[in-house]
């Protein structure tokens, strides 16, 4: 998967000074590329047969959604606070400087239904963790995490649980 790295595009000091974004939005744009990156997924992915994918706004709609409709899926959305309607479960994370919170629907996932949580990028695996720790605490079996890129210096895969999947595409 390395030669596709060409077109992440990489912007210094983005959202914040010191840190290098990686940019899909190239590899989205070309859809032979986007299929190549997300055909190894897909087959992973129909393998462990889930019952939902669930995606992190917003960023990680973009991949987890159009798997999740390939795949024939349903697809669940963890929000960022206040966006979702109706009764809501939270959970609150530490980011680098300070705290944040992410929240899904109390009752759309019926109890031990077998979900994956796919991301667009696995950085120091705080916002990750959480949303994985929010889909278990709906009482849903949350069975493995998957994600387009993995900055793997940062070393997030051990905020993840040691005892599910962790797969990543292209590593950094
Ligand atoms: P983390 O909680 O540190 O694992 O950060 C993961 C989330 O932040 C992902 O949903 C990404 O969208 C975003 N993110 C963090 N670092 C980067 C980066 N260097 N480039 C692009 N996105 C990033």
């Amino acid at each position: 998967m390395d030669h596709l790295k060409k077109y992440i595009s990489e912007i210094n000091d983005f959202p914040k000074k010191g840190i290098v974004f990686k940019d899909l939005n190239p590899i989205y744009k070309e859809p032979k590329i986007w299929n190549e990156l997300m055909l190894p997924l897909q087959k992973l992915i129909s393998n462990k047969k889930p019952d939902y994918i669930a995606g992190i706004e917003a960023r990680g709609f973009i991949a987890a959604s159009a798997l999740a409709f390939k795949l024939g899926l349903g697809f669940i959305t963890i929000r960022k606070p206040n966006k979702l309607p109706g009764k809501v479960m939270g959970i609150n994370y530490k980011l680098e400087y300070g705290e944040d919170r992410l929240e899904i629907q109390q009752n759309i996932i019926e109890k031990d239904s077998k979900v994956i949580l796919l991301d667009d990028l696995l950085a120091t695996g705080g916002t990750s963790g959480a949303a994985g720790n929010l889909i278990k605490k709906t009482g849903a079996n949350l069975i493995g995490y998957a994600f387009l890129v993995e900055l793997t210096e940062l070393r997030g895969r051990e905020n993840l649980d040691s005892n599910l999947f962790v797969e990543s595409l292209i590593k950094y």
